[in-house]
């Protein structure tokens, strides 16, 4: 049995849209969390799942769009308010995504120097940023004896830098793709994965819609479809769905597009909360 788990903790876009909240994915091994990306909303999902921000163990940014990151002061403040005063440590890349890691907390200042006084607990330590120079090719970036974490720069221009990372623990693989078109470099990051959480724009509905600058540096679901089959991962998950799926056969479209493009493994049009053991059969919680 696996305790390896990756979870949606949010599966919208800067759109908002009911029961959507912004992007975000936990990857869980036993007691440890380590949460990519927080959009808005994510700590209400923690809390969801039964957990506290002081839960989490390392969060890791994958690039500088709102859409994941309005709810990183959130995160650190709450898990301040919870009882977690040790430093969060936090994965970027060098660059606008550490900058912003980095001055967190500036804006904050006052309420945390009177909420510190109010309460005598200590202040809060801010994020430790741990940035790393993007990687052309999947590169360790961070380990502990839980899991090893590899990064790889994706494509998401104009927006430099952007990472996937990968998390190996000792009973599962699960890869998490940030935003990107589809690219040779996630699909080396993810060879022979157990779980691919990957972005998914259904290019042609997009255009249709006349926002053709979306679709031109998100994922295609017909390419996804193609490189998932390549790179040999047991479940693909989709999640950033753009446009968002409001019915049955809006979802229905996405994995239709994707089996289009010939994956044969299995496939999940993701939900916020869904929850994939790795490794294993797929289980929907809430
Ligand atoms: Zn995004
Ligand atoms: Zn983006």
């Amino acid at each position: 049995m696996t305790d390896t788990t990756v979870t949606l903790t949010g599966t919208g876009t800067p759109l908002p849209v009911p029961g959507r909240a912004g992007p975000g994915t936990l990857v869980r091994r036993g007691d440890w969390a380590a949460q990519v990306d927080a959009g808005r909303g994510t700590v209400l999902r923690l809390a969801e799942l039964g957990l506290g921000c002081p839960d989490i163990g390392l969060l890791a940014l994958t690039h500088h769009h709102s859409d994941h990151l309005v709810g990183v002061a959130d995160l650190v403040l709450t898990r301040w308010v919870q009882g977690g005063f040790d430093p969060l440590p936090v994965l970027a890349p060098e660059g606008p995504t550490a900058r912003f890691a980095r001055r967190l907390l500036d804006g904050w200042a006052d309420d945390i120097e009177i909420r510190r006084r109010h309460t005598g607990r200590p202040a809060p330590q801010g994020p430790d940023v741990l940035a790393f120079d993007p990687p052309a090719a999947p590169a360790v970036v961070w380990r502990s004896a839980d899991a090893e974490v590899s990064a790889v720069s994706v494509r998401h221009e104009p927006v430099e830098p952007a990472v996937a990372y990968r998390f190996d623990t000792p009973s599962g693989a699960v890869v998490v793709s940030g935003d990107t078109r589809v690219c040779a470099e996630v699909e080396a990051l993810a060879r022979g994965a157990d779980v691919l959480v990957h972005e998914a724009c259904r290019g042609a509905a997009v255009r249709e819609r006349g926002k053709r600058f979306i679709a031109d540096y998100h994922a295609d679901t017909v390419e996804l479809g193609a490189m998932a089959e390549r790179a040999g991962v047991g479940t693909l998950v989709l999640t950033h769905l753009e446009p968002a799926p409001r019915t049955d056969e809006d979802a229905a479209a996405f994995a239709s597009e994707v089996r289009r493009g010939g994956y044969t493994g299995r496939l999940l049009v993701g939900e916020d909360r869904l929850t994939v053991p790795a490794g294993e059969p797929a289980v929907q919680h809430g």
